[in-house]
């Protein structure tokens, strides 16, 4: 069932706003006319969900974390960007795979499984899941989707 993108993308930075640390901001951004898309609402939903908890748990207090929908002729674009820890350039080949964790999480917790089950619901959408790191700067994950 179509649903309303930006209505659901509010919702989502309202709830995770809560969870978020100490003067940390989720933004979020519509561009384009349309709002309404054809996705599975739950994939969508457990997809952001998991790109937004860690660009939280992998970013400090006081930074702010972008959340971007943007609706065109060629499609809906989806993206994430935080001012965290990074993703070490070795390890990015392997973020997709289960139970992978990059090498400078720390103490931060976690299974390593988020992403994996990112890519799978991303694909199930016929979307593409992209990202762009650099350690210490931040990250920046971009999910695609064809318009049906
Ligand atoms: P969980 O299964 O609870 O989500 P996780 O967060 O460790 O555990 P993934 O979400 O699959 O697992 O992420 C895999 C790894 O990718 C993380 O352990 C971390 O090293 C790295 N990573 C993911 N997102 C980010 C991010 N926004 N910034 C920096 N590193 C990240
Ligand atoms: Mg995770």
């Amino acid at each position: 069932t179509p649903f309303d993108l930006v209505r659901f993308s509010e919702e989502i930075t309202e709830e995770l706003q809560l969870v978020a640390k100490q003067n940390q901001s989720i933004i979020y951004q519509h561009t384009g006319t349309a709002s309404v898309v054809a996705l599975d609402q739950n994939l969508l939903r457990h997809s952001v969900t998991n790109l937004i908890a860690n660009a939280i748990k992998y970013s400090g207090e006081n930074t702010f974390i972008e959340f971007c929908t943007e609706i065109g002729p060629s499609g809906c674009v989806i993206t994430i960007r935080d001012n965290g820890i990074g993703i070490p350039e070795a390890d990015q080949k392997h973020l997709f795979e289960a139970f992978f964790r990059a090498h400078n999480t720390g103490n931060i917790p976690g299974t390593g499984l988020g992403l994996n089950i990112v890519a799978r619901y991303v694909g199930l959408m016929n979307g593409q899941v992209i990202f762009k790191s650099n350690v210490n700067q931040g990250t920046l994950f971009t999910m695609t989707f064809p318009t049906t």
